[in-house]
């Protein structure tokens, strides 16, 4: 009888929980880790799988991306297949709902663990602007019963008063649910602004600051300057907060202008802005134009950026209504925020994100394998980022590391190519040299969301956030 179900062979393991980075083969049984060790007996595996001159690490977990709402022209639930083809195995969606997490999984599941927050979209997910405490309590109780692990502000497109703002976040801490918060709000706007708000709106409580590097556009000071405050405040709030930072220099928007055609939202207002196009529909129309302004599009199993007359073709078509993307993430400022660390040698934001999933910028790995062969990370720094915070951050104590006993998910990385090789979620791969081969996913929610999950048939795990690097 076979002792192992798998063995991956040969290559270097990365984990840094147990400051482990040593050339090593990894044993897997019924879907969990049961040892790393330096040799062990091929013949003892029903499987043995090399991995000689990779990486090995804990599977990476993305703490933003989008698979489960927002989007316009194309379909969401395709963001499973390409973050499972850029080597991701665990992803916390930022702003759908449980009901469309579920579809999604069930639809275009591509064999990932999937958590989500609900997006708060007055009007649309909840009736109104300024919803007052009790309603408020509800909304985030709801969201814990429909599947989600908490909710998410969305204060670059819907940005509630500065009161509301601290009453939701207040709400989500007393029930211990997740809250990420896209920051921003009436009195400030998608920018430094409203990082500069976050101590006051969150007083001694807890919070997610969503893709800091996107309030470092130099909207609002020199770009090197606003990360410097950018830093200090979240170094001032340590303890209190989850954050990450995504790499690529594309972000993800709406072109959406009213009926006096202003464009809608403060995101794609201030990209306009920072190139000196005005805030309307004719702003928009030439930045498109000038390829600027890119629209994202479907194209076979895949997003992908449009531009041009393409683009505004498709602009006009959907009546404004698309997704854009600018390239507004500047590559300074995503450095100076992945390497940074406080006195004590922490990092000062916590991962790197992808803010991608069903967005074509799913270059958290990549990105971040390059800032090791650049000498700017170590490769367990690279882990940490990428796995071992985010576990912490998400109280996924089974994930980010591989004691034994833990989740056998695990992302293989060739530094060679610079690129993901292999990903195994429960021990199955997930993605064979970036090819999508898994199905489904397992749903992860809390103890309100059990019973949803369980008539929903997929399988699931319930995470206690109060172990969470937010609440513990
Ligand atoms: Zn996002």
């Amino acid at each position: 009888m076979p002792k192992y179900d798998v063995i991956l062979k040969g290559g270097t393991i990365l984990d840094p929980a147990n400051g482990c980075e040593e050339v090593a083969d990894l044993a897997i049984v019924a879907g969990k880790i049961e040892r790393v060790c330096p040799e062990l007996d091929p013949a003892r595996a029903s499987e043995v799988v090399d991995v000689e001159g990779k990486w090995v690490m804990p599977g990476q977990i993305d703490t933003h991306a989008h698979v489960a709402g927002l989007a316009r022209n194309w379909d969401p639930a395709i963001g499973y297949g390409m973050l499972a083809r850029a080597g991701t195995t665990t992803v916390l969606d930022m702003g759908g709902s449980g009901p469309t997490l579920i579809d999604g999984i069930k639809r275009r599941g591509a064999g990932l663990n999937v958590a989500g927050v609900f997006a708060l979209i007055p009007g649309a997910t909840i009736p109104s602007d300024e919803p007052s405490a009790p309603a408020i309590k509800d909304i985030v109780l709801g969201a814990l019963r429909q599947g989600c692990l908490g909710v998410k502000l969305l204060g670059g497109y819907h940005p509630f008063s500065p009161e509301t703002t601290s009453n939701i976040i207040r709400a989500c801490n007393e029930q211990q649910a997740y809250v990420g918060f896209h920051l921003g709000t009436t009195e400030s706007g998608s920018h430094l602004g409203g990082l500069r708000e976050v101590p006051k709106l969150v007083g001694d409580g807890r919070l997610h600051v969503c893709h800091v590097n996107s309030y470092c556009r130099g909207l609002v000071a020199d770009a090197p300057a606003e990360c410097d405050e950018a830093l200090s405040i979240l170094e001032s709030m340590r303890g209190q907060l989850n954050s990450e930072a995504y790499h690529a220099v594309p972000n993800g928007t709406s072109g959406r202008c009213d009926k006096d055609g202003a464009v809608m939202a403060d995101v794609p207002r201030n990209c306009l802005r920072l190139r000196g196009y005005s805030a309307d529909i004719d702003g928009m129309r030439r930045a498109i134009m000038d390829g600027y302004a890119s629209v994202v599009a479907q194209k076979g199993d895949e997003v992908v950026y449009v531009k041009r007359a393409d683009a505004l073709k498709i602009f006009d078509e959907t009546r404004t209504n698309v997704g854009m993307s600018f390239p507004v993430n500047l590559p300074d400022s995503a450095f100076r925020l992945v390497t940074a660390k406080n006195a004590d040698g922490d990092f000062i934001v916590d991962a790197v994100s992808t803010d991608g999933g069903s967005h074509p910028r799913n270059v958290a790995i990549q990105s971040t394998m390059a800032l090791v062969q650049f000498g700017a990370l170590s490769p367990l720094e690279m882990a940490t980022k990428l796995s071992w915070n985010p576990s912490r951050m998400l109280g996924l104590l089974n994930k980010g590391h591989f004691s034994p006993g833990a989740d056998a998910d695990v992302t293989v990385l060739d530094p060679a190519k610079n690129a993901p090789a292999m990903s195994l979620v429960a021990g199955k791969p997930i993605m064979v040299d970036g090819r999508s081969v898994g199905s489904g996913g397992t749903l992860l929610v809390t103890r309100e969301g059990e019973r949803v999950a369980e008539a929903s048939g997929l399988p699931f795990e319930t995470v206690d956030l109060s172990k969470s690097k937010l609440y513990a």
